[in-house]
């Protein structure tokens, strides 16, 4: 989107001249003072100045224009999808939160046949997609959450510098599903992000995912079964994205925006 110019107001005109002889004596005779108060104060505002500016330098450097954010509870995939006992109330609610989940992700990022309904958007996920880079690499993704993978991407180069880790393969946006049972992937909306599949493996998935030997690990946690940094995975959460590496399925290379789009920027 383009916004309108920036009007600016007029500069403020400069103070009138102090007119009256009566008057004229004592502001001179008080001039000195006046005048060294004037540098003093003005002193201050460039001293003010300057801290303003070298704090704005730090934030910039931090994340440019970001507003932290949380993944939205209903988008989540462990609360419509996965293994477990559940009761038939529960079943009930898991079935609701995967309607409102297929709706809202309608609705904001685009209709995928057969999930939702036309009415709710009349344009694809692919309407809404952009290319983009992460870390250099290129990347096909929604262009709704590419400001969110920028304010990752700008944590990571801030806080992860102790943590070295060079990607070299992404995976953004996809035109068929990869998930069964009535669900659909967030990769077919533009809003997940796969890391190095081949590095951070998915333990939970099917062969020849789960065969990956950082799966067998004794002991391990679910950190300690991929290569990308844990640091990584606490840069992304920072700004609305869910690491599926919490999920069951163990899926360390994989991030989705679940957060609200239209709140990225402040
Ligand atoms: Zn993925």
């Amino acid at each position: 989107m383009t916004g309108g110019g920036t009007r600016r107001r007029p500069a403020g005109g400069a103070v009138g001249a102090a007119r009256g002889h009566g008057l004229r004596h004592v502001r001179l005779s008080s001039s000195r003072a006046s005048r060294a108060l004037t540098l003093a104060a003005a002193a201050l505002v460039v001293a003010a100045c300057v801290v303003v500016r070298a704090t704005a330098q730090d934030n910039v450097q931090a994340a440019p224009s970001c507003r932290e954010q949380e993944p939205q509870d209903f988008l989540v995939l462990g609360n419509f999808a996965g293994r477990g006992h559940f009761t038939p109330e529960q079943v009930r609610a898991r079935r609701d939160t995967l309607a409102k989940a297929i709706r809202y992700r309608t609705e904001h990022y685009g209709y995928f046949a057969p999930f939702g309904q036309r009415d709710w958007n009349a344009h694809p996920p692919s309407f809404y997609a952009k290319n983009t880079t992460f870390m250099g690499l290129r990347v096909r993704l929604n262009e709704q959450i590419i400001p969110a993978v920028a304010c990752a991407e700008a944590e990571i180069r801030r806080a992860c510098a102790d943590h070295p880790y060079t990607p070299t393969h992404l995976s953004g946006l996809r035109d068929h599903n990869t998930y069964r049972g009535g669900e659909v992937s967030n990769h077919v909306y533009g809003i997940a992000l796969d890391v190095d599949p081949t590095r951070n493996t998915c333990c939970g998935c099917v062969p020849p995912w789960n065969d990956a030997p950082a799966c067998h690990r004794e002991g391990a946690t679910v950190y300690e079964r991929m290569e990308m940094p844990e640091c990584w995975v606490h840069a992304f959460e920072k700004y609305g994205f869910y690491w599926l590496g919490h999920d069951q399925l163990m899926d360390t290379m994989h991030f989705e925006f679940l957060g609200d789009a239209s709140r990225i920027r402040p």
